[in-house]
């Protein structure tokens, strides 16, 4: 290893200020509480939407979506309604390993799937699928089994029992850190970067055991943490003041009260309609339709000359968009504004691929899960998660050189690369 100052970062899925800011006050995480005090710790902004795809490709390419190309976890086929799922190959922007000078050691970034030739090592993250398009170099596969190297926590035991679902947690935590141990010694790298995507499972899931003390899964809740602190502690140990650590969250989380359909309110005002007898999907919708939403509350015009039943002229584009506006702008549950704000893409957006983007995009307000799913048989209603993304209060933490009045205020997660390039 070279004496050259390095830049390593620490990725926590999902993990709100406020938790990360709880858990160092009262001793859960004494190591993160040691680099809050010597360090810059701050809310930060989480992109629009707040899903992982689109925070993490905003944050590994310092870009925002119109300038990268991810704006969801769906996209649909050009001038057709059938859904696709983008992946790495459709991140637009370089990343910044792929402008950095020197070698980069990457674990577990979401949205670097399949992963691609690079200077050093790249394991992507969520979502991956298979673990030979995983890793690069590829020669590293048999050692990361050996370590029982997991690509992903297997969500689906949370609905057989939050026992399998946490040994699942705990089995994906354990494998990483051995494959962060390896990889640390394996290549004179200047940028190291370790992504915890367990924490965003266990807050979907368990919000409820984080708040409740007295709930069955509350200790090992705050034992991931206590965990996750403990490498954290390990990797400061090992850096000088001369090197560069920043620990981050993605989005924030907080408790979910309602998930939200946006697409049903959309069909019970008449924008959106499907053709009689036919199963509600978008292949199936009406010439009618005005606009309809992809995951989680991305609302696009329907068209024409876009989409094969598109209807819309350009013409009238601004009308609609109004009336949509003016809908979700009034929309209650129980009395309480389900959105906090309605933007157009030429709000949010700049770049090269903003024809790509949504029209109209919402951002919810506390406690209300937005969601893109077509055919929900109500307009509102609660499943197995008790937690929910947040756009607003994601956190950073930097300590080492680095100048804090360079950072906007609040910063965000594409503010992350122009800390250390
Ligand atoms: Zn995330």
């Amino acid at each position: 290893m070279t004496d050259k100052p390095k830049t390593v970062i620490i990725g926590t899925d999902g993990v709100p200020f406020e938790m990360i800011e709880h858990f160092a006050q009262t001793g859960v995480m004494p190591n993160t509480a040691r680099l809050i005090a010597d360090g810059t710790f701050a809310k930060m902004q989480s992109s629009i939407p707040e899903v992982s795809s689109v925070a993490w490709s905003s944050m590994i390419t310092g870009a925002n979506p119109a300038e990268h190309g991810i704006f969801g976890f769906i996209e649909l086929h050009p001038n057709s309604y059938r859904m696709r799922f983008p992946n790495y190959n459709d991140v637009k922007a370089p990343t910044f390993w792929d402008k950095r000078d020197g070698k980069s050691v990457i674990i577990n970034v979401p949205s670097t799937y399949p992963v691609r030739p690079m200077n050093g090592v790249l394991i992507s993250g969520f979502v991956s699928i298979d673990i030979n398009k995983s890793v690069y170099p590829p020669d590293l596969v048999p050692t990361l089994q050996s370590f029982d190297y997991r690509l992903d926590v297997d969500a689906r035991k949370a609905h057989q029992s939050m026992d399998l679902f946490l040994e699942d947690v705990e089995a994906t935590l354990q494998g990483r850190i051995k494959a962060y141990r390896y990889l640390w010694d394996y290549c004179d790298w200047n940028t190291f970067m370790l992504v915890f995507t367990g924490t965003d499972r266990l807050l979907h899931f368990l919000w409820s055991a984080y708040e409740d003390k007295n709930h069955a899964h509350h200790a090992a809740f705050v034992d991931h943490f206590r965990k996750i602190d403990e490498v954290v502690g390990e990797i400061a140990g090992k850096l000088t003041d001369d090197d560069l650590l920043i620990m981050h969250s993605d989005h924030g989380f907080e408790r979910l009260d309602h998930e939200v359909f946006v697409n049903y309110l959309l069909a019970e005002n008449g924008f959106l309609q499907f053709k009689q007898d036919t199963d509600p999907a978008l292949e199936n919708i009406c010439p009618d339709t005005k606009a309809f939403a992809l995951d989680p509350a991305r609302i696009y015009l329907n068209l024409k000359g876009k989409y094969p039943a598109g209807n819309v002229n350009p013409a009238g584009a601004e009308t609609i968009l109004d009336e949509i506006e003016d809908l979700f702008t009034e929309f209650q549950i129980d009395g309480r504004k389900v959105i906090r704000d309605v933007y157009r893409k030429a709000d949010i957006y700049t770049g090269p691929y903003i024809e790509s983007a949504p029209d109209l995009i919402l951002v919810a307000n506390a406690g209300f899960n937005l969601k893109g799913k077509i055919g929900a048989d109500a307009l509102y209603s609660k499943g197995i998660f008790t937690g929910k993304h947040t756009q607003d209060t994601a956190f950073l933490l930097i300590k080492g050189p680095h100048n804090p009045e360079k950072l906007p205020n609040p910063p965000k997660v594409s503010d992350i690369p122009a800390i250390f390039m």
